[in-house]
C-alpha cells in the first residue's frame, strides 16, 4: 500500500501516453485555489495491459478518483462496479471515483462539458459532427440528449459513421452541409506540420455557414480550422475550454466542492 486512504487524498489522470496532459496543472490549481493543500493530482502513465490491476489498487493507495484518457476510456467503463446512464450510453468513461469500500463508479463528463461550453441553447439546433471515434460518440450522444433537432455525422471512414449513427440515432453524411454547430472530433489539426484542414469536408470559405465551431483539438496558437473560423467571425470553442469544462465536472465529483473554473482555465492556458 502506498498510503492510508484519507490522510493525503490523491487524484490523477490515467493514460498511455499521458505526459502531455494539462490535467495535473488544471486540477492542482483548483486544489490550491480551494486551500486543499493535502490533496495531490498526478500523472499516471499506465499501459493497457496494466490498466485494470492498477486502477483496482488505487483506492487503497489513497486515491479518491481519476480521470481517464486515451486509450483507456472504454476499459474504464468495463471495469466499473457502477456507471451513470451517460457513460453507459456513450460506451466510455473519462472519470472514475472510488468510495470508502473501494467500489468504482464511472461517469463521462466530456458530454455535459460540450453542452455547457456552447454559446447558445442546443434545443432545436442542427449540428454537423466530424469524426466517429470516442469523442464523436460523446458529442453525438450529448447533442441528441440536449435536444438538438438534427445531428449529422461525417467521417473519413464512412462505415464507422454509419455504425455510430445506427447506434446513437444520428444521420450519416458524405458532405459538409451547413448547420448551427460544427464539431470537430477528428484528430485533424493535432499535427503541427499540416497547416491545412483539407482532409475535412468543409473549406475555409464554407465555415461562415456555421453558427459556432467546437474544435476538440487544441494546439498552441490554435488549429488551422479554429484560426480560419475566427478569421471569418465564427465563434470558436477550443479543445482547451472543453478540457477545463470536463475537468471541472470531474473535480466536483472527486471533492464534492464547486470547481474554481477561473483558476482552472488560467492554469490550462499557462501549462
Ligand atoms: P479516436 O477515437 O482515435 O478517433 C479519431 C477520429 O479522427 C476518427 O474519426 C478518425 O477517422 C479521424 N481521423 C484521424 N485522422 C484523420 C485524417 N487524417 N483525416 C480525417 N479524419 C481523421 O480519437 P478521439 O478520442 O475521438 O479524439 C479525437 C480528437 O479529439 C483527438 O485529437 C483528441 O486529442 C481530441 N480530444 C480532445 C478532448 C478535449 O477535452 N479537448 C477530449 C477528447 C478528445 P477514421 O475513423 O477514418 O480513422
Amino acid at each position: 500500500m502506498l498510503g492510508s486512504p484519507g490522510a493525503n487524498p490523491r487524484l490523477g489522470v490515467v493514460g498511455w501516453p499521458v505526459g502531455h496532459s494539462r490535467s495535473p496543472a488544471i486540477h492542482n490549481a483548483a486544489l490550491m485555489a480551494l486551500g486543499l493543500s493535502a490533496w495531490r493530482y498526478q500523472l499516471l502513465p499506465v499501459p493497457p495491459e496494466l490498466f485494470s490491476e492498477t486502477v483496482k489498487a488505487l483506492p487503497a493507495a489513497g486515491f479518491r478518483g481519476v480521470n481517464v484518457t486515451i486509450p483507456h476510456k472504454q476499459a474504464a467503463l468495463a471495469l466499473a462496479d457502477e456507471a451513470t446512464v451517460t457513460a453507459r450510453a456513450i460506451g466510455a468513461a473519462n472519470t472514475l471515483t472510488f468510495d470508502e469500500r473501494g467500489a468504482i463508479r464511472a461517469e463521462n463528463t466530456d458530454a455535459p462539458a460540450l453542452i455547457g461550453a456552447l454559446p447558445f441553447d442546443v434545443v432545436g439546433a442542427t449540428a454537423l459532427v466530424l469524426g466517429a471515434g470516442g469523442s464523436a460518440r460523446a458529442a453525438v450522444w450529448a447533442l441528441g440528449d440536449a435536444g438538438a433537432r438534427e445531428v449529422r455525422v461525417w467521417n473519413r471512414t464512412a462505415q464507422r459513421a454509419r455504425r455510430l449513427c445506427d447506434e446513437l440515432g444520428a444521420t450519416p453524411t458524405r458532405e459538409g452541409a451547413p448547420a448551427d454547430l460544427l464539431v470537430n472530433c477528428t484528430s485533424v489539426g493535432l499535427e503541427p506540420t499540416t497547416p491545412t484542414f483539407e482532409q475535412l469536408p468543409v473549406s475555409a470559405e464554407q465555415l461562415s455557414r456555421y453558427g459556432c465551431l467546437v474544435d476538440l483539438v487544441y494546439v498552441d496558437g490554435g488549429t488551422p480550422l479554429a484560426l480560419a473560423a475566427r478569421a471569418r467571425g465564427v465563434p470558436v470553442i477550443d479543445g482547451l475550454e472543453l478540457l477545463v469544462g470536463q475537468g471541472a465536472l470531474s473535480f466536483e465529483l472527486f471533492t464534492g466542492l464547486a470547481a474554481p473554473i477561473i483558476e482552472m482555465r488560467a492554469a490550462s492556458r499557462r501549462a
